[in-house]
């Protein structure tokens, strides 16, 4: 069977049998969890997920892959065809039962964003595995101080513990993407106890970043700047200080002081 591949739905397909069973193989399931493949293309990698016999759904957009996909169903795998940001997943998941979910994708770029914000509040949610471009894959993991570090990072820094996994050279795919890519691992953290008040973390990352390259100060023109000089002072830091060099932890004293202070 031969498919033309849609460049606008990122199909580069995955054809290197090594490395789709290492992606698999690093999803710790047990049968009793439930796993969700986003755009799962030709099946490729969902051979591989099936062997892991958990509940398996998979969401593909393109009904023209329903040929690929059909032969792979069985009593613990489903698949829905449609677009995985406009799916019910409450409903979708209703009829399963299951101790853990776990999300792996290799989906484009333009989707990662909208992906991650939709599936943060699933409940169950143990870990999200992507396999994204090599460059998206350091910037989501970036640390402080690097040029990638961003409002997503803190963003994400919060809900998941990151950990870059493993690089996935172009020549792995057909059609031959022109970068490489790389498969990174988010496990959701614990809820966290130290924040006081989300709205005003969240608020406070997006002012933060808001001009690239402007210090904090410059950025937070609208906050009153006395209890976030109070925490900045506390740790020696300079009022020069710029978003790109805060990491979590500071980023959320930052927002509780500012949360009492008003
Ligand atoms: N998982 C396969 C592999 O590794 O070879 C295919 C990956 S291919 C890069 C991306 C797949 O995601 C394509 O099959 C595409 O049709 C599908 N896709 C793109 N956008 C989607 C969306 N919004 N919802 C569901 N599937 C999507």
């Amino acid at each position: 069977m031969e498919i033309k591949a849609k460049k606008s739905l990122g199909q580069n397909f995955l054809k290197d049998e090594q490395i789709l069973s290492k992606i698999a193989n690093s999803i710790p399931t047990t049968k009793e969890d439930l796993i969700i493949e986003i755009g799962p293309g030709t099946g490729a990698l969902t051979k591989h997920l099936i062997k892991k016999d958990s509940y398996l759904i998979a969401y593909e957009i393109d009904t023209r892959l329903k040929p690929f996909l059909t032969p792979l169903l069985n009593n613990k795998t489903t698949i829905i065809y449609q677009d995985f940001l406009k799916a019910n997943l409450e409903e979708d998941l209703k009829p399963f039962s299951y101790d853990n979910i776990y999300i792996i994708a290799n989906i484009p770029y333009y989707i990662t964003t909208p992906i991650i914000k939709r599936i943060i509040t699933i409940p169950k949610l143990k870990s999200l595995t992507l396999l994204v471009q090599k460059e998206v894959a350091e910037r989501l993991c970036a640390s402080p101080n690097s040029k990638a570090y961003g409002s997503l990072t803190v963003y994400l820094n919060y809900y998941f513990s990151l950990n870059y996994l493993f690089t996935v050279k172009n020549t792995c795919f057909a059609p031959t993407p022109k970068v490489d890519s790389a498969v990174i691992n988010l496990t959701k953290k614990p809820k966290n106890t130290k924040l006081i008040d989300e709205i005003t973390f969240f608020n406070l990352i997006s002012a933060a970043f808001s001009m690239k390259r402007k210090t904090l100060k410059n950025n937070l023109k609208n906050y009153n700047w006395l209890p976030i000089k109070k925490v900045l002072d506390k740790h020696h830091l300079p009022e020069t200080i710029r978003a790109e060099e805060i990491p979590l932890d500071l980023f959320i004293e930052l927002a509780n002081s500012i949360f009492n202070y008003n």
